[in-house]
């Protein structure tokens, strides 16, 4: 019953994707794991374009319907040892375990296409939906996990300043 009860806290109920509170101490050990057995972790953070004028469009419902999609899209193109987070109303953040950058980066382009190229509907309508995904990797971009979840934030800025719907990998690296 505890157990299951932390299990439920740690769910976010919308979409069933883990939420934001026991992420710290997951990446934690995650990043031991990972200095252990000498791999790299890879972080992409999603957010999704324009979402605001979906739901000032369509309403909150079909927001939150294609929050759901969404989360099933991501499902979909994760593997058994990853982890998605649904850090905030419309950001997500996707841990890949011995992920480097470039593998990194090509499994977020998979991601940012199979959004693109899903079929949402609300209520029969189709909905064009896209992410921006910034992607960082420790040990490359960070020696610490946060300084790494920070880079994969300003690699998220950039894809949105260069116009969305793209894939943008922290542009400075720590070790070569
Ligand atoms: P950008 O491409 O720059 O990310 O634009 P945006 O419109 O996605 O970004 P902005 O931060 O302006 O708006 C985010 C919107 O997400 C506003 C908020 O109402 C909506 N949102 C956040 N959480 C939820 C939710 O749980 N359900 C619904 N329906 N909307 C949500
Ligand atoms: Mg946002
Ligand atoms: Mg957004």
């Amino acid at each position: 019953m505890h157990s299951r009860l932390q299990e439920q806290a740690a769910r976010d109920p919308l979409t069933g994707l883990y939420n934001r509170r026991n992420l710290g101490e997951t990446l934690k050990n995650d990043k031991k794991l990972a200095d252990q057995e000498h791999y790299p972790l890879s972080i992409l953070m999603i957010d999704i374009d324009r979402f605001k004028s979906i739901n000032d469009h369509y309403g909150h419902q079909c927001g939150d319907q294609a929050l759901v999609w969404l989360s099933e899209q991501f499902g979909k193109t994760i593997r058994a040892n990853d982890y998605i987070y649904r850090i905030g109303g419309e950001e997500f953040l996707i841990l890949l375990r011995n992920a480097n950058p470039q593998t990194a980066c090509q499994r977020a382009e998979s991601i940012r296409n199979a959004v693109e190229t899903s079929d949402f509907c609300y209520h029969g309508q189709p909905i064009d939906l896209s992410v921006s995904i910034g992607v960082a990797t420790y040990p490359y971009h960070g020696v610490e996990i946060d300084s790494v979840i920070r880079a994969a934030d300003k690699a998220l800025y950039a894809a949105k300043a260069n116009g969305r719907n793209r894939v943008q990998v922290c542009s400075g690296t720590l070790m070569g």
